[in-house]
């Protein structure tokens, strides 16, 4: 065993993700470790260089063989050195992951924002297909989103470019964001947004909706709203007019400044498929400027859970092997 091999990792709050991938982005080992966020996320380091090394001596492999670990991590990042600005939910604040992850693992180390590093699998891997400007927007329990501009993560000063969740669609009446902020994308679209809005609609109409007996037994989440919707639930609809309207709003606004070849939708929310994607570019066509919605196509992402691994891994390949344009 003495090919080049490159470790992604996606690091999360509850579990870190890794895989072990040929340069070529070919999968040769998948797994997880429980993420341990004890004493301000002081371990993690630590665990991400044992995980990888077990690993490898499990395969009687070599350290000399890794050229790199890509790692996504949550919160914005300074790409050059590394740098965690914050990390909320690991404890972090102005952590030096790269420099202190290279002197545990003693492999070369590329850090980037979790949404950037998705933006980057799908688009090479993807649903991206190989588009150099594309903007990937990730509906789960929040609203992540990663900007690329001919073959580039857009970061900008703070390391928050990008961060289309935050985009105000609701500037009066809006709901309270994790930000601070309020009416933001991720009070809307979220898995959590979804529930909320389809709550509060269920309290206050008179319809008939199987959603009532969902809310009544503490069971209303996103997907019984697609589920509904699916069977032609009026109220459900409402909800998904709503959701979409206020998605398709921030993404055209992206879409007009940025008249990317892909928007492509990921997380959670975007398993309803269609039933999100149809309504959706509906509305986009709507609000985007003609030329934007003749040549922007809207799609849902094809990696799921892989499209962070593969884009930390794609970090490696651009930067520590230089290798992609
Ligand atoms: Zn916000």
């Amino acid at each position: 065993m003495n090919k080049k091999m490159i470790v992604g990792v996606d690091l999360g709050g509850t579990t870190i993700k890794l895989a072990l991938l040929t340069v070529d982005g070919q999968f040769i080992e998948k797994w997880e470790v429980v993420t341990d966020t004890s004493n301000s996320g002081e371990k993690i380091p630590l665990c991400i260089a044992y995980a990888i090394t077990e690993k490898i001596n499990s395969m009687n492999g070599s350290k000399e063989n890794i050229v790199g670990i890509g790692i996504g991590a949550p919160g914005p990042v300074r790409l050059e050195d590394g740098l965690i600005f914050e990390a909320v939910n690991l404890g972090w604040k102005n952590y030096p992951l790269k420099e202190i992850l290279e002197k545990e693992a003693g492999i070369p180390v590329v850090v980037d924002n979790d949404a950037n590093v998705a933006a980057l699998g799908e688009m090479w891997k993807g649903a991206g297909n190989g588009a150099k400007d594309l903007v990937m927007i990730t509906l789960g329990t929040g609203v992540g989103g990663g900007v690329i501009v001919n073959g580039l993560v857009a970061h900008g000063k703070g390391g928050a470019g990008g961060e289309i969740g935050h985009i105000t669609v609701k500037p009066e009446e809006g709901s309270p964001c994790n930000c601070g902020k309020e009416g933001c994308l991720e009070t809307i679209a979220s898995a959590t947004g979804i529930a909320r809005i389809a709550r509060d609609k269920v309290k206050n109409s008179k319809l008939e909706t199987k959603l009532k007996y969902y809310y009544e037994n503490n069971n209303l989440t996103a997907k019984e709203v697609f589920e509904c919707y699916s069977n032609g639930d009026q109220v459900a609809l409402e909800v998904i007019e709503e959701v979409t309207k206020y998605l398709a709003l921030g993404i055209s606004a992206v879409a007009n400044t940025l008249n990317p070849e892909k928007i492509v939708i990921g997380g959670g929310v975007s398993k309803s498929g269609s039933v999100l994607l149809n309504p959706l570019r509906e509305k986009f066509n709507q609000y985007a400027f003609t030329p934007v919605r003749n040549s922007t196509d809207i799609s849902i992402a094809t990696l799921g859970n892989d499209a962070g691994v593969l884009g930390a891994a794609y970090l490696v390949k651009k930067f520590v092997l230089k290798d992609v344009n």
